[in-house]
């Protein structure tokens, strides 16, 4: 909690308590000598915000603290910290293991964005370690994950598969973006990079698209950096200095969104097929457990009908708002088969488990008496 309020502050000779935004995208030099040698290296300071600007490294420090990195670069979005992750460790003829349950846009960069590059592919059900195993190929290079994963809440064994990753000589990637460091530390069990979505959890108040990759000072140096300047997927320092102020109450906030989830997930289970890692119910509840503070913000429910009744409770909701964004303080509900999953192919949806009937509610702040209140009339607006 401390390191979410103070890590990474940095004052200025003006002392103000609340960390500037240097909404600048360019920094001015006393002479041409000095541009010279902070250009070649020979002196620190700024040169250009594609490459280094106060406020975003104000943001990376702090991530980095919170989350035991050594390193954190934060970027525009969550996909362009997922692109980053994987094109600054692979390169053409790898080959990549991922997780077969990934956000929409994740399964469209493994299956179709990184074949097109060269990088080979393939997608495994990651509840099992012996089918990550199984799957890896002599010019595997790294292991891409989601746990908890989007929308079906499947959990893989991080520190399991980054066993199985090291004895092949490759990375171990996960997107924690469903759960934050609050609730689960990939670096400390055995993970070599972490990206996020901060324009989820972190910024946790639908305000502003964010991302990060967090990892070693050596991956940083000489495979992200590299990459990242010269590509620029930077982080604006507005959107950065908005993540960096929201940070400040990411553990209070994800905690009182667990506990709301956890009641809404009892609440439900009486009612319809639900999934929650924090309920006894969740097939793979002790392993998430073990690697997670809480069961995080997110339950998953089905109902019967398929998308008809789906789309028929969402549209009798009177509190909860449909949409597809997660980990605000307004709980939100959306239809994965015709949103955020819209673009995987029928048959990709099928064997991942996304069906026409399920449902994503992203939990907030609200009291959960009035989004139970919400949900039952919905559910029986539907006969269910
Ligand atoms: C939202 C999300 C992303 C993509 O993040 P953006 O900020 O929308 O680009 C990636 N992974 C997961 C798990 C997400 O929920």
């Amino acid at each position: 909690m401390t390191r979410a309020v103070r890590a990474g502050t940095w004052r200025s000779d003006h002392g103000e308590t609340s960390e500037a935004l240097f909404l600048t995208s360019g920094f001015a030099y006393e002479s041409a000598g000095e541009a010279a040698a902070r250009f070649r290296g020979d002196r620190p300071g700024m040169t250009y915000s594609r490459l280094q600007n106060p406020t975003v490294e104000m943001l990376e420090e702090r991530l980095a603290l919170l989350e035991g990195a050594e390193a954190a670069r934060a970027t525009a979005s969550g996909m362009a910290a997922m692109t980053t992750a994987l094109l600054a460790t692979l390169s053409a003829g790898d080959h990549l293991v991922a997780g077969r349950a990934l956000f929409g846009s994740c399964r469209v960069l493994v299956d179709q964005i990184l074949p097109r590059f060269g990088i080979e592919t393939t997608a495994v059900d990651v509840r099992s370690p012996a089918a990550v195993a199984a799957a890896l190929r002599p010019n595997t290079r790294a292991i891409f994950l989601e746990t908890p994963a989007n929308p079906t809440l499947d959990i893989a064994d991080i520190a399991a598969i980054a066993r199985i990753a090291h004895e092949a000589g490759a990375l171990l990637i996960v997107d924690n973006a469903f759960a934050t460091p609050v609730v689960q530390r990939p670096l400390a069990l055995g993970a070599d990079l972490v990206a996020y979505s901060a324009t989820k959890l972190m910024d946790g108040q639908g305000r502003v698209l964010a991302g990060a990759v967090l990892g070693s000072r050596q991956w940083m140096t000489e495979r992200c950096l590299p990459f990242v300047r010269h590509t620029g997927p930077t982080l604006s320092p507005f959107n950065a200095w908005v993540v960096l102020k929201a940070l400040e109450t990411l553990p209070l906030r994800v905690e009182r969104q667990a506990a709301n989830a956890l009641a809404l997930a009892r609440f439900l289970e009486g009612r319809v097929r639900t999934l929650y890692p924090g309920l006894p119910s969740h097939p793979q509840h002790e392993l998430a457990m073990r690697q997670m503070a809480n069961g995080g913000i997110i339950v998953t429910l089905f109902v019967d009908g398929g998308e008809r009744a789906a789309h028929a409770l969402l549209d009798s909701l009177e509190l909860i708002d449909i949409s597809n964004n997660l980990g605000d303080t307004r709980t939100l509900m959306t239809h994965p088969a015709t949103t955020t999953h819209h673009s995987v192919p029928p048959e990709v949806r099928a064997e991942m488990g996304v069906t026409e009937g399920m449902l994503r509610l992203s939990v907030g702040l609200e009291d959960p008496a009035d989004l139970m209140e919400d949900l039952d009339r919905a559910l029986r607006s539907i006969g269910q």
